[in-house]
């Protein structure tokens, strides 16, 4: 490497997007809409009033393809956006491939992910309409983390149901939730209706905790809910990644990308990251690759069905249409927490049905392997999420090693895995359980009649 071969592509404060980017008004066909469940007609505003504050809404169901981002949220981006995008040049040399390796890292948030980027307009949208109040379900941990320190900076109190796995095995994320001043209450809790539908030791699942919070807000009218991933609002939120990211790589002298990789759970570090690059291929400007990448334990998109279903285990959610293991699924209990989701967001459910981003699924053992490596050379532990990430994009640096291809690849590294030791322990320790849901049958109902399906409440 030569030594002065620049490694790291900085915005400027100024350079920080002004707007976030709607894919919706670029799509040759929009995605199908949300349905009520008693109806089956679509949701209308009116619908989700009760969870979200209007402005929430109204990005929702927009079709504008930019949205400017509020001053207050973007005061608070500037502590760590523009983030980095890095020149991965000693993993190059270490996977000796001709191929030169992005990375956005998302890590240097407060949270340590990407979360942040919609937890601060969240909370900042309830504040200015007086809610007092947010409620929400966290898998991991990094989504509670996220929107406490969000609610701490706009002054709402935030009440956190975790996943009772995550809470048991890692009471480092509590604590973190609670010291930005959040309530933390383990799921399935005896708080709610949903709740008490499962045995108190139950390990819960995200789809349980989401209906614990939504059941709560929707009680109270100072109350409102978030919700972390898979909404549109969500992801639009998110594009301020691949907005920086496009700039950065600009600054870098590329042309263009030839692959961009994310991880997906339920799909926002992925959509932030390659929407803003889809509008460039649908524009005809570049034309890369867009890949999704997934846990082989929790394969929705590569395995699950294309079709309506609940967000929620409860059904108290509208019914969304999505790649989906089934509302009941509950996945094995793999170290990437936040990819453990049964479904999918609508917007990157429909883009890979129609073609648009391709999707790939990776087991766990695989993903530490090479977060191993990138952690050897780069320097950063990643989140186990975000090696999923790192293992496609091993995948093809290999592939352009064989051919001698010269591809730019571009990965997001959507959070930092210092919290997440405890995975890499077991890992280290001799490697881990790597289970797909059935390794016989082809069909999710196969899959579900396989694992034994949790209750749902009626
Ligand atoms: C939550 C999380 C994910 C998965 O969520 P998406 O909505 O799919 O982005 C990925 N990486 C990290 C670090 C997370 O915290």
């Amino acid at each position: 490497m030569p030594d002065d071969a620049a490694v790291k592509y900085l915005l400027d404060d100024a350079e920080l997007p002004t707007h976030w980017y709607n894919v919706v008004a670029d799509l040759p066909t929009p995605p199908p809409p949300p349905l009520r469940p008693d109806t089956g007609e679509p949701v209308g505003p009116d619908d989700l009033a009760p969870l979200f504050p209007p402005e929430l809404i109204s990005q929702e169901v927009s079709g504008e393809r930019y949205i400017e981002i509020p001053e207050p949220v973007r005061a608070v981006y500037r502590q760590w956006r523009p983030s980095p995008l890095y020149r991965a040049r000693r993993l190059e040399q270490a996977w000796g491939t001709p191929a030169r390796i992005y990375y956005k890292y998302e890590g240097v948030s407060p949270a340590g992910s990407h979360k942040t980027n919609t937890a601060v307009p969240q909370a900042y949208y309830n504040s200015i309409n007086g809610i007092t109040r947010l409620t929400t379900e966290t898998g991991a941990g990094q989504w509670g983390t996220a929107l406490a320190f969000a609610c701490a900076l706009f002054e709402l109190s935030c009440e956190v149901w975790q996943v009772g796995a995550s809470y048991d095995t890692k009471p480092a994320r509590r604590t973190l939730i609670e010291t930005f001043g959040a309530t933390v209450h383990r799921s399935p809790s005896r708080d709610t209706i949903s709740g008490k539908a499962f045995a108190e030791d139950h390990p819960g699942s995200l789809g349980i905790a989401i209906s614990e919070a939504v059941e709560v807000a929707a009680a109270d009218p100072e109350i409102k809910y978030a919700l972390g991933s898979v909404l549109n609002h969500v992801l639009l939120h998110q594009t301020v990644i691949g907005e920086e990211t496009l700039r950065q790589l600009d600054k870098a002298g590329e042309t263009g990308a030839d692959l961009v990789i994310g991880c997906a759970g339920g799909g926002s570090n992925l959509a932030g990251l390659v929407f803003p690059f889809l509008r460039e291929k649908l524009a005809g400007n570049q034309s890369p690759r867009l890949l999704a990448v997934e846990p082989a334990a929790c394969p929705t998109l590569t395995r699950g069905e294309y079709r309506y279903d609940f967000g929620d285990t409860a059904g108290l959610t509208p019914l969304l249409k999505m790649y989906t293991l089934g509302h009941d699924f509950v996945p094995s209990a793999i170290h990437a927490g936040g990819l453990r989701y049964h479904g999918m967001a609508p917007l990157v459910s429909h883009v890979v049905s129609q073609g648009m981003v391709d999707a790939t699924a990776i087991p766990q053992n695989e993903c530490f392997a090479a977060a191993l490596e990138f952690a050897r050379t780069e320097g950063i532990v990643a989140a186990p999420e975000s090696a999923h990430a790192i293992a496609a994009a091993r995948r093809e640096a290999s592939a352009c090693a064989e051919s001698g291809r010269e591809q730019v690849i571009v990965l997001g590294l959507s959070g930092h895995g210092l919290l997440e030791l405890g995975a890499y322990a077991s890992y280290l320790a001799g490697g881990l359980a790597d289970e797909s849901p059935d390794a016989d049958s082809p069909s999710s109902v196969d899959l579900r009649t396989a694992l034994g399906t949790v209750p749902v409440v009626g």
